[in-house]
């Protein structure tokens, strides 16, 4: 009985690692094809204006729809993509298609909308992307105004002085720079100074318990006071209630984002959004 057991358990122990790095290896496989075979999909979520509930800008996020497992999430593919370098195709293609959509859903709005790209640190920090960012304006025909890119704190942190550069190279363009997820790395606010950035996104898990958590509150209006203090906009994520949203509106953050306005949603479902949110 108890041999058995440990023969099962020796089996199932070797047949899991097994599954798991054959399953790695069929991933990374498929996944070179994701973008030759137009399985890559872009979502695209509105951010508002926090006082007016008008949308002002969308976020571009990936996503693959895969012939047998189905829609799957950035999270899913993303991480993989960065280990074996995928991600360099798959950022180029994000960025480009984001542009080339960004034109068709201005062509029927009064307010034209920007696009924010999420920009992985394994394609940014390497050579001929500023390149890339030319090219894929230069393709487009749209304004660099109306581009912005969402870098991580922890890429500064780690980049330094030719991370600064190209950021300030990018901002010469006229293309606008978000720090994403701000408040989960280890850079201080005063940091910030240095970085010519235009915005911080305030990660959602500040967000979640804000009208309620003390803590969180406090943390969160700390990153707006000092980054109002520096120039920089101040973008919420993460707003899924009514009264998150007030808490926000309440400490003069400028920008929200959150399912509350709005899903992530494909282009023909954005297209037929109004421009004030949440849909009645
Ligand atoms: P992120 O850039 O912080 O994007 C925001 C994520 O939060 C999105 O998840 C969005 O669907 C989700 N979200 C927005 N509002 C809410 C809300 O109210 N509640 C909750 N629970 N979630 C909300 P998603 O689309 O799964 O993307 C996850 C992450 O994957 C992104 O985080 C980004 O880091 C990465 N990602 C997505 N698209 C791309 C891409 O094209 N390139 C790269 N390099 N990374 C991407
Ligand atoms: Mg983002
Ligand atoms: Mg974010
Ligand atoms: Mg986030």
């Amino acid at each position: 009985e108890a041999k058995s057991q440990g023969r099962n358990t020796w089996e199932w122990y070797v047949g899991d690692v097994d599954s798991t790095v054959r399953e790695h290896i069929e991933l990374r496989r498929e996944l070179l094809e994701a973008v030759e075979q137009n399985q890559l999909v872009l979502f695209y979520q509105p951010l508002v204006d926090a006082v007016t509930s008008e949308m002002t800008s969308l976020e571009a996020l990936v996503r693959w729809r895969h012939p047998e497992r189905g829609m799957v999430p950035p999270g899913d593919f993303i991480p993989l993509a960065e280990r074996t370098g995928q991600i360099i195709d798959l950022d180029r293609w994000v960025l480009r298609t984001a542009c080339h959509d960004l034109g068709r859903i201005n062509a029927g709005r009064e307010e034209p909308l920007s696009v924010a790209v999420n920009i992985s640190p394994v394609h940014f920090r390497r050579n001929g992307f500023f390149d890339e960012v030319k090219q894929a304006l230069d393709e487009s025909g749209l304004s660099p105004e109306k581009l912005e890119l969402e870098v991580t704190e922890g890429l500064m942190m780690a980049g330094s002085e030719k991370a600064i550069e190209l950021l300030q190279n990018i901002r010469n363009l006229g293309v606008r720079v978000a720090i994403d997820d701000f408040g989960t790395g280890f850079s201080s606010l005063s940091y910030l100074r240095q970085l010519p950035i235009n915005k911080v996104k305030i990660d959602r898990s500040f967000i979640h318990d804000i009208d309620t958590g003390r803590e969180n509150a406090a943390i969160v209006e700390g990153i707006i006071t000092m980054a109002h203090h520096l120039g920089l906009e101040v973008v919420a994520e993460g707003i899924e209630t009514d009264s998150q949203r007030s808490d926000l509106v309440k400490r003069r953050c400028d920008i929200l984002q959150g399912f509350y306005f709005s899903r992530p949603v494909p282009l023909e479902e954005l297209l037929k959004l109004p421009q004030q949110l949440p849909e009645a």
